[in-house]
């Protein structure tokens, strides 16, 4: 049985929206009181109002993750708020698609700007409550793509995505003392906002190729999210979990013949 994460304090940067969003509302559904967090102000407040009757208590501030200020600011806003830090799920990234040979420097840093220095900027921002809790998490968003598969256009976000994972294997061994584990979520494709602007084409034949024919939903990696967060996974950090209804595993087009 798994202990009840009620009363702890969840921060989710990008919980405006898709993942972020169900990761907070999964959060909040078990007790947690959730800090959402993300650059528009008006879709932040109106994902904190849809969360707000979940559970535990939602808050919302802004910030950009790409800005080491902003950061600072949301860790303090969580502590100021709810008084210290339990769980960051760093979670907030962008996925702009552009073939390689065209990608510019800007390109480039606004991927990783976000999605990389984003996520060790939030954890450094975050650190000093999340040792302060004595069983700190910290949850990752990262993707199969990068990590396991490619896809044309997404040169510079799968660089990013895998950079994440070089990140967090380092940063496990330093933050184990502080008794803080670090993991990542890697999900396949997930029915987002993000992702529907990729198209229905590119959502049809991406659900060909997944052996359970479907996307998947938000709360599906909510709940891994939450795994992780639990008190029972104190002993895992450095780790991952694929969550991509198997969508990495056929060999080749005939795995998926018939079914
Ligand atoms: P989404 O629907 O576009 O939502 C992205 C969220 O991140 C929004 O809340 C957005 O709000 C916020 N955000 C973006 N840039 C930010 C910044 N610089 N600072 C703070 N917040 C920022 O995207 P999603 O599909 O849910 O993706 C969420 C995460 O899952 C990303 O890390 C993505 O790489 C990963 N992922 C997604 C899929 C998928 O299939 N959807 C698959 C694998 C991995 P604002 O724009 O208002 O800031």
């Amino acid at each position: 049985m798994f202990t009840s994460l009620d009363g702890r304090t969840v921060v989710v940067t990008g919980g405006s929206k898709g993942i972020g969003k169900g990761i907070a509302r999964v959060f909040a559904r078990s007790g947690a009181n959730v800090l959402v967090a993300a650059r528009d102000g008006s879709t932040l407040a109106q994902a904190a109002d849809d969360l707000r009757g979940e559970g535990g208590r939602v808050e919302a501030v802004t910030g950009d993750v790409a800005k080491v200020e902003d950061c600072r600011a949301i860790a303090a806003a969580a502590a100021d708020r709810f008084g210290g830090i339990d769980v960051l799920c760093a979670n907030a990234g962008i996925f702009p698609d552009k073939p390689f040979i065209e990608l510019t420097e800007a390109d480039i840093d606004a991927v990783l700007g976000c999605n990389l220095k984003g996520t060790m900027f939030m954890v450094q921002a975050c650190l000093p409550a999340l040792e302060a809790s004595g069983r700190g998490r910290v949850v990752i968003t990262s993707s199969i793509t990068g990590p396991i598969t490619g896809y044309p256009g997404w040169s510079h976000y799968g660089a990013s995505k895998a950079a994440q994972l070089g990140f967090l294997r380092t940063a496990a061994i330093e933050l184990a003392p502080k008794k803080v584990t670090i993991n990542a979520v890697m999900p396949g494709n997930i029915a987002t906002e993000g992702l529907a602007e990729m198209g229905g084409d590119y959502i049809r034949e991406t659900e060909a190729v997944i052996p359970q024919h479907r996307l998947g939903g938000v709360e599906d990696i909510g709940y891994a999210a939450l795994f992780f967060a639990t008190d029972q996974a104190a002993y895992i950090t450095g780790q991952t979990i694929v969550v991509d209804g198997g969508q990495t595993l056929p060999e080749s087009p005939a795995a998926l013949a018939g079914i």
